[in-house]
């Protein structure tokens, strides 16, 4: 899924806030986006392993949300959303198609790594690869309510992360044959810089 189907799932979990503790909702909706996007921070280094823990974070969670339950505050709330955005993200990863360059074609076996069980969990493919359209519809369903609940700053974020969708859904597999065109050209050096998925197709 994409990275911003995740913060928009993320900020949708956030406003729940604003049905249980509307003082917090604030800090629940940007700690919902922020944990939502947090774990593909790891594009570039071990991606959907380095950041991505669906066992540890849910665990993390849990306990999370029992320290909010019982000292409500601007902190224990935006921790607790956080880890729970981050659990749900790396979770639904699962869900979603596997660890290669065109995940439309459905030949890997690795959508995210399970650090407690010590392997790779196989991809479910509901959602066959990200920027896929059934990815961007989801985005559209998360965003509805997200956009309804809120107004100002949050409601912009809401709909930019839905245009943002929609543009990388249009390119999304333009983006591969500019990929597959550019990454042979490039000098070593710059090879360093790129996920080992989209190198190793190619060059090694
Ligand atoms: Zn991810």
């Amino acid at each position: 899924m994409m990275v911003t189907t995740h913060a928009l799932a993320g900020m949708l979990l956030g406003s729940v806030a604003l049905f249980v503790a509307p003082e917090f909702a604030p800090v629940a909706v940007l700690a919902g986006l922020a944990g939502g996007a947090f774990p593909d921070l790891d594009l570039y280094a071990g991606h959907r392993k380095t950041l991505h823990f669906p066992v540890y974070y849910s665990a993390a969670a849990l306990v999370a949300v029992g320290v909010a339950a019982l000292t409500p505050g601007a902190w224990s709330v935006g921790v607790a959303v956080f880890l729970l955005a981050a659990a749900l993200h790396s979770a639904s990863d699962a869900l979603g198609g596997g660890l290669e360059l065109k995940p439309w074609l459905g030949e890997s076996d690795r959508a995210v790594y399970d650090h407690f069980r010590g392997r790779w969990v196989a991809p479910r493919r509901w959602v066959r690869y990200d920027g896929a359209p059934e990815d961007l519809a989801l985005a559209l369903v998360l965003a509805a309510p997200a956009a309804a609940l809120h107004d100002g700053p949050v409601q912009t974020m809401v709909v930019a992360a839905v245009v943002v969708s929609g543009v990388y859904a249009l390119v999304r597999k333009r983006l591969v044959y500019v990929t597959e065109w550019l990454v042979p050209r490039l000098p070593d050096p710059a090879l360093d810089y790129l996920p080992d998925r989209f190198v190793s197709d190619f060059v090694r």
